[in-house]
């Protein structure tokens, strides 16, 4: 099945023109505005899972909306916006950032932004919003050992869900590095769907361990963003990957 699985990061007023990660507050709402007015839902990754499983329905054109990296700036910006449409998405969480900063980019040249705090997550949760796992420590898990695999599935898993007080059944590899140990390692620790970026799959779902996300680029206009989500580009996708 092909569906977009959209993949932000930041969400801010101003263009950063060194970041390949912030789209802007203009950008993001048109985009959101054009998906609405195509009749898109939301849904989030454990309905899609659920229904993969159990074959329930979905809706006529489901849409799924990803946050990597649980920044503060979703809650401030991207939250209003989608609210305005109906629209809610699944945020992924650095275990050990929460109500901190991205201290994995520390020593490269990187802005320090803040990470959303318990209570605003549990606000998103309250509004529908799904919460995810992106690891405790936000490391690439094709360089680790297997321990060190559990400790960034299982660990951060059980430390979310006892701050959120609620399971957490879905994760996003960091920066959508993964390789079988690592999708061996999610599938262990009791994730029903995991997110990559590009993996080499037939569909969007074909692997619901490494579901292929639509990379929203801040240099897109409307008519890439079109692009991307159309139904033949996903299947493009998907054929040229086979
Ligand atoms: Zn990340």
């Amino acid at each position: 099945m092909n569906l977009p699985v959209l993949m932000y990061h930041r969400i801010q007023l101003e263009p950063d023109k060194c970041s390949d990660l912030a789209v802007t507050v203009k950008a993001f709402q048109a985009q959101m505005a054009w998906l609405k007015k195509q009749g898109y839902q939301t849904i989030t990754l454990a309905r899609l899972s659920g229904s993969c499983r159990d074959k329930t329905l979905l809706p006529a054109r489901p849409l799924i909306i990803t946050f990597d990296d649980a920044y503060v700036s979703v809650f401030e910006w991207a939250r209003p916006i989608l609210a305005a449409v109906g629209f809610t998405a699944t945020v992924f969480v650095v275990s050990r950032a929460v109500g901190r900063y991205n201290f994995w980019d520390d020593g490269q040249n990187l802005p320090r932004l803040t990470c959303l705090g318990i209570s605003e997550l549990r606000n998103l949760a309250d509004a529908g919003w799904e919460i995810g796992s992106h690891g405790t420590e936000h490391l690439n898990m094709t360089d680790l050992s297997g321990e060190q695999l559990r400790r960034e599935t299982a660990d951060s898993k059980q430390e979310l869900e006892k701050k959120l007080e609620q399971p957490v059944e879905v994760f996003a590899y960091p920066f959508g590095s993964w390789n079988e140990p690592a999708r061996l390692a999610v599938q262990s620790a009791g994730y029903g769907a995991a997110c990559a970026i590009s993996p080499g799959t037939s569909s969007v779902t074909a692997d619901l361990l490494a579901l292929r996300r639509v990379y929203v680029k801040p240099t897109d206009s409307l008519w890439d963003f079109r692009r991307k989500v159309s139904p033949w580009y996903l299947s493009y996708r998907a054929w040229k990957k086979r």
